[in-house]
């Protein structure tokens, strides 16, 4: 591997984003060693990058003129056992989530298994604090390593120190996206250790279907990974970036205000506050998107929150379909969806 940074030039993106967006990038450059982050630096002087994990979470909706850093850097991940039992786990940006995942169930640690199968980089993972049946990096996280872009500075965060909430991070705001996160630590658990989250969605009766009562870690994994591979369309069968919407946050007051009027809306108590949250798909639903297709944009048939790319939509197309969604569940229920994917370049 070579240790000078390769820059491409007028690089098709479509292969490099889950949406399978055809887009060009100017410049595109290949991080794949920390030693390369000096020429990073001198290259990016003065410019603001788009940094590229897996592009699962991206929504491109023209050519790129800002200079793409794609993060590659895939050191094999490595554990420490601790003197109260519990094991820290290092894992370089550029590794994939799920094979990060698979490691650690494989090593009989756990804490991981619930977050199966989620797409792309370990380096991500903290942006927007992935979830997944009940449980949050952030119940795992113990701290990451970052390099800042605009001042060449690396600095490490504890997990508090990164401000994580549903889908949200101190990466995602103002000066915090001058960061891009080099690699990250977990804090699991040995087998017998651990208590398993497992009143989620359907994986009591995924369980009970694979006849298993006592499962361990890597039971669930499988468990979870078998769900959603039944029930999320695969990115590489049909363009789409998993949940489009986040699922809106509410007060109390306006929880109620909408019970009144709308008796069969789900909500969800927020613990240790006096929030709601509401389902997104159930609002995108009630407005009639569900299935809904225009040329090769869509809603898919199963899944009002998945927005889907048939083939040859543009991510302007995509970002439009977007748009009306918000605006009609705005009108009826005065609710706003926030989009959960990046749109670049950013919209505002
Ligand atoms: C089918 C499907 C299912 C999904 N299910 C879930 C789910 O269950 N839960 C969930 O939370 N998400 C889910 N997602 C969303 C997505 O997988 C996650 O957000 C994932 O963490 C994105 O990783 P990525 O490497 O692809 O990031 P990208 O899409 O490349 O980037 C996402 C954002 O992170 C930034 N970024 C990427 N790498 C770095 C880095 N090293 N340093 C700083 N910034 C960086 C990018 O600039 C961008 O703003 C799903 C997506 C798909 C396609």
């Amino acid at each position: 591997m070579s240790t000078s940074l390769a820059i491409l030039q007028q690089t098709e993106l479509r292969a490099l984003n889950t949406f399978g967006i055809a887009a060009k990038a100017r410049e595109l450059a290949l991080l794949q060693l920390p030693s390369q982050l000096a020429q990073v630096h001198t290259w990016l002087v003065g410019r603001t990058p788009l940094i590229l994990g897996g592009g699962s979470n991206l929504l491109i909706t023209q050519d790129i003129e800002q200079p793409v850093l794609a993060v590659r850097l895939q050191q094999a991940p490595n554990a420490q056992l601790r003197a109260d039992g519990s094991v820290l786990v290092h894992a370089t940006a550029g590794m994939q989530w799920d094979a990060l995942v698979r490691w650690t169930l494989s090593q009989g640690w756990a804490g991981l298994e619930n977050l199966s199968l989620i797409p792309g980089s370990v380096g991500a993972a903290p942006i927007q604090n992935i979830g997944a049946y009940g449980v949050e990096l952030g119940d795992r996280l113990d701290s990451l390593v970052a390099w800042n872009w605009r001042t060449g500075q690396q600095r490490t965060f504890l997990r508090d120190e990164c401000s994580l909430g549903y889908r949200d991070s101190i990466f995602k705001h103002g000066e915090g996206k001058q960061w891009l996160i080099l690699s990250i630590c977990l804090r699991l658990d040995p087998l017998g250790r651990h208590r398993l989250v497992l009143d989620y969605g359907d994986m009591r009766q995924e369980l009970v279907d694979r006849g298993i009562a006592s499962p361990t870690a890597a039971q669930v994994g499988a468990a979870v990974s078998a769900i959603r591979s039944r029930k999320l369309p695969d990115p590489a069968r049909l363009g789409n970036a998993g949940s489009f919407f986040k699922n809106p946050v509410v007060s109390a007051s306006q929880a109620q205000s909408l019970q009144n009027f709308f008796a069969a809306m789900p909500q969800f108590k927020v613990p240790d506050s006096d929030r709601v949250k509401l389902s997104a798909a159930w609002l995108i639903d009630q407005c009639g998107w569900k299935g809904y297709r225009e040329s090769d944009a869509g809603v898919h048939r199963q899944h009002a929150l998945v927005l889907v790319n048939y083939g040859q939509a543009s991510g302007a197309q995509l970002l439009s379909l977007a748009t009306r969604i918000q605006s009609s569940v705005r009108d009826r229920f005065g609710v706003e969806l926030e989009a959960e994917p990046s749109v670049v370049p950013s919209p505002l």
